[in-house]
């Protein structure tokens, strides 16, 4: 059982009884997931750090498993790769969130809306570009509402093609964040060449903030040159008030994490923005 925010607990089945029968069971599934209906968009709040308002919310997949319950991503999107379903499945999630973007919009409710793009997805879907468009044009949405996020992985396998998917997309009108930012490379030379609007510091810094003397060090660097190329930036998994504490220092524009919400489904998400977003 996870806490999930004031009285709210959901149940994650443990993987480790009947593991393999359970794979086998999901493995087979998964085919199936769209059809069925299984799919759902929770939504998490990024917060504004100079006014703790919400200013946009990071759309996040979640699996209603008729027989195992809530299944997390960490635990089917690999599997999604690999069978292909990968390519409805995100088209899904970014049809939902924007759809609801715009319910949000017509509400007067004038929020962000993040989704994540699979680093399979943005290098083997050659109309990945149209179908965005296609979407945006659906949902009559603003496109520089909606934050398409990459993660450092992506941007860094293939330079070439990186660059030339990123500014097609960002001819579309659209925000692009780098997720994960600061996990495993080290050159950062390449976040001048690449159309990126927002860095997502990892939550590996976040984490040993207060505990490891050089993270904050890190943060510090990372946040000045952030600064300096005129990028926003997301600081990510702040869980607790000590944390928070510490991180007023580095001036970042916004927060995400567990100490403001968890991911949460859409109608506790529609109760929150009625209590505070910016306006
Ligand atoms: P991500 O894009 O880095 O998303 C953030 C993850 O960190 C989410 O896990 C979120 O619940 C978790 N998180 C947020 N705040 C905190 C915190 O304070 N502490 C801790 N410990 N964790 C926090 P989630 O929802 O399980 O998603 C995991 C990953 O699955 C995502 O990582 C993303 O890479 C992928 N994913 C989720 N939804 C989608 C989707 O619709 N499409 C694709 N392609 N990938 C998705
Ligand atoms: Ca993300
Ligand atoms: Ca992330």
């Amino acid at each position: 059982v996870k806490y999930q925010g004031k009285n709210h607990y959901r149940i994650y089945k443990p993987l480790s009884d009947d593991k393999s029968l359970r794979k086998l069971a999901i493995e087979k599934d998964i085919y199936s997931v769209i059809a069925n209906e299984e799919l759902e968009v929770y939504y998490q709040p990024q917060i504004e750090t100079d006014t703790g308002l919400i200013y946009g919310v990071e759309a996040l997949v979640r699996w209603n498993h008729p027989e195992f319950g809530l299944i997390s991503p960490a635990d089917f999107i690999p599997l999604a790769e690999a069978t292909g379903v990968i390519f409805p499945l995100n088209e899904w999630v970014l049809r939902t969130a924007c759809k609801q973007l715009k319910i949000w919009h017509e509400q007067g409710i004038l929020i962000y809306m993040a989704v994540n793009i699979s680093p399979q997805q943005f290098y083997k879907e050659e109309n990945l570009t149209t179908k965005v468009k296609e979407v945006l044009d659906e949902c009559e949405l603003d496109p520089s509402f909606l934050v398409i996020e990459i993660t450092e992985a992506i941007a860094i396998n293939n330079m070439d093609i990186a660059i030339r998917k990123l500014f097609e997309l960002k001819r579309l009108g659209v925000q692009v964040a780098l997720d994960d930012f600061g996990t495993g490379y080290s050159s950062l030379s390449y976040l001048t060449q690449l159309p990126i609007d927002t860095i997502k510091i990892a939550r590996e810094f976040i984490d040993e903030i207060g505990t490891a003397s050089t993270t904050s060090a890190i943060l510090a660097a990372l946040v000045t040159m952030a600064n300096d190329l005129n990028l926003k930036i997301v600081l990510e998994g702040v869980e607790r008030e000590e944390q928070l504490q510490q991180l007023m220092r580095f001036r970042s524009h916004y927060m995400q994490g567990f100490y403001f919400s968890r991911p949460i489904p859409l109608e506790e998400m529609n109760a929150m923005l009625n209590d505070m977003c910016v306006p």
